[in-house]
């Protein structure tokens, strides 16, 4: 296997037309890819590392919006204010991401590309709406997020394409976040929930809930949260649209009952403003 470190963006797509022959595969952290080495899997001809792309690492402010570089470490993300206070979902998702170490270097790039079920970021970043941008050799897109992530370690990645970075809206919404581990940290997600919402008084002008680890994808809890909105269902009815849109398997964390019986109770506390009691 041969390693590459280029140094800008220029010469990453000069060196990745060249290698069209062999199998290439990207490292940014290496906290997914090199476990997946570790266990096994076939190495690729060459590695692509691309943390000498000082560009991935800008966090950008506007008044309209927040981008974040793909090269964006989980510790960066934990520590942001601006996250804190604005993407309160995500931050707390980085804060509770792992051991320090993975923290440090793990990516949220990463954590998106990986396509996890069970990824911390990815269900407050569907909740928010993150839009993604992506450079191929001759033109840059715009993905949703949804849009983007196609199954477990699936995605719309084109060849030698690079995610670059991930677009938030400041819309200034209120959010949170639920991790359920198999213990407090260290561990992946059995599920993980993000609440995004504006509320004034008892009525839900804005609420999306986006859930991890019960189906191939992240999944927003749509047809709860519209009914929610219009004030077309009640709280009776609610555990049934959840169920509608999650598809829990068992594995090795945990079994789809236990899945299926969790998400609607987290909903439920949620809306009934009990999370943390
Ligand atoms: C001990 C341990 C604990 C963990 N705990 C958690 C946890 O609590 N929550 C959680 O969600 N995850 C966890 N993970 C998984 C992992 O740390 C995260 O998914 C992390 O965000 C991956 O980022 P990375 O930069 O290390 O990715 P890498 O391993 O470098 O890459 C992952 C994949 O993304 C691709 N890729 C990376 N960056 C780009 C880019 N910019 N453009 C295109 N492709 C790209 C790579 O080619 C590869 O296919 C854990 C892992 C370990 C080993």
């Amino acid at each position: 296997m041969k390693f590459y470190q280029p140094t800008s963006i220029r010469e990453y797509f000069e060196l990745s037309s060249s290698l069209t022959d062999k199998t290439a595969m990207l490292l940014a952290g290496g906290t997914d890819l090199m476990p997946r080495f570790e266990r096994g899997e076939i190495l690729p001809d060459h590695l692509i590392d691309l943390k000498k792309l000082s560009d991935l690492y800008q966090v950008i402010v506007r008044d309209e919006f927040i981008q974040i570089g793909a090269l964006t470490s989980i510790q960066t993300l934990a520590e942001n204010q601006l996250l804190r206070n604005e993407f309160t979902a995500i931050q707390m998702a980085a804060h509770d991401f792992a051991g320090a170490q993975i923290r440090h270097r793990g990516t949220i790039g990463g954590n998106i590309v990986n396509a996890s079920p069970a990824g911390d970021l990815l269900p407050g970043l569907y909740a928010f709406g993150a839009t993604l941008t992506l450079i191929g050799q001759a033109s840059e897109r715009q993905v949703a997020i949804q849009d983007f992530i196609l199954g477990p370690g699936k995605t719309a990645l084109k060849p030698h394409e690079i995610l670059v970075a991930i677009r938030l809206d400041r819309n200034h919404f209120e959010s949170s976040f639920q991790k359920v581990g198999l213990r407090q940290s260290m561990a992946i997600s059995v599920v993980n929930l993000a609440f995004v919402y504006l509320k004034k008084g008892e009525v839900y002008q804005h609420l999306k809930i986006a859930c991890g680890a019960v189906a191939p994808t992240v999944v927003a809890l749509d047809k709860l949260t519209s009914t929610i909105m219009d004030k077309t269902s009640k709280p009776e009815d609610w555990s049934q649209l959840i169920e509608a849109d999650i598809s829990p398997i068992d594995d090795i964390r945990a079994t789809a009952r236990y899945r299926k019986l969790v998400i609607p109770n987290l909903v439920k506390a949620f809306l009934n403003g009990k999370l943390y009691e």
